[in-house]
């Protein structure tokens, strides 16, 4: 389809024209890139000098640069994008380090443009937040659990601190606080005799949610103890099938 019209019709107006000179042409300039891509391989240096020389006149005419660039941007917007997401995704540390030199550097500007962002793409923000979120609480499952956790005590009207789980589990050498046996420290949750915090005195009960108030234990010591202060019953009849299912299931 490209090349079989055109033919038909310089032949047809121009009988004396040579058809194929749209093909020379093309044929030409293959060559010449041909040349350039070689010479670029046969002459590093001087390459390198070409573009020394380059970055050094735009180092000398810092702002005829960056007329030039913004006038190429505004002319290429499409190449000019992509181009920018290239980058941006090739040098991800280095951009980084770029946003947050310029948020320093700028925090009214900065703070204007995400909120003009998120203005604009309403949905998109919603979902970046929430993917960014979910992404969060995946890469840090402790800490979004004890963040759920200070969220529910807070709503308690309860004293809270931050807790570090990890610290806690440590500080309690892995025993359950609440049948004072081991925790394999493997097992994790929906394992019924995985880590959990505990709250010594539970929140409903006037407890704070801090340190000096806070046990590690087994996820079942803690679902009991919580069901003992709902339905003492109930509490009774799973305390028999925890003993048999503890000695079955657990292993350290
Ligand atoms: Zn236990």
């Amino acid at each position: 389809m490209s090349g079989r019209p055109k033919t038909k019709i310089v032949s047809e107006c121009a009988p004396d024209v040579n058809p194929l000179i749209g093909i020379k042409q093309e044929e030409k300039r293959r060559k010449a890139r041909e040349y350039a891509r070689q010479y670029r391989i046969d002459h590093p240096e001087k390459i390198e000098q070409f573009r020394e020389s380059c970055r050094r006149w735009r180092r000398n005419n810092p702002g005829e640069q960056a007329r030039l660039t913004k006038l190429w941007q505004k002319n290429n917007p499409e190449k000019a994008k992509e181009i920018k997401r290239k980058w941006y995704k090739n040098n991800r540390d280095k951009a980084n380090i770029m946003q947050k030199r310029y948020r320093d550097n700028n925090p009214e500007k900065f703070d204007q443009y995400h909120k003009d962002w998120e203005l604009r793409n309403e949905e998109q923000s919603a979902q970046s937040h929430c993917n960014a979120t979910n992404k969060w609480r995946q890469t840090h499952p402790l800490e979004a659990k004890e963040m759920k956790n200070r969220r529910r005590a807070l709503e308690k009207n309860a004293v809270t601190e931050k807790i570090n789980t990890e610290k806690i589990y440590e500080r309690d050498k892995w025993i359950c606080g609440i049948c004072g046996r081991k925790v394999n420290k493997n097992l994790k949750y929906p394992n019924k005799f995985s880590a959990v915090l505990d709250h010594v005195l539970p929140l409903s009960k006037g407890g704070s949610h801090t340190e000096d108030n806070i046990q590690l234990a087994h996820w079942l010591c803690n679902v009991r103890a919580l069901s003992c202060i709902k339905t003492p019953a109930l509490c009774r009849k799973i305390a028999i099938s925890t003993q048999h299912k503890f000695n079955k299931e657990t292993n350290e």
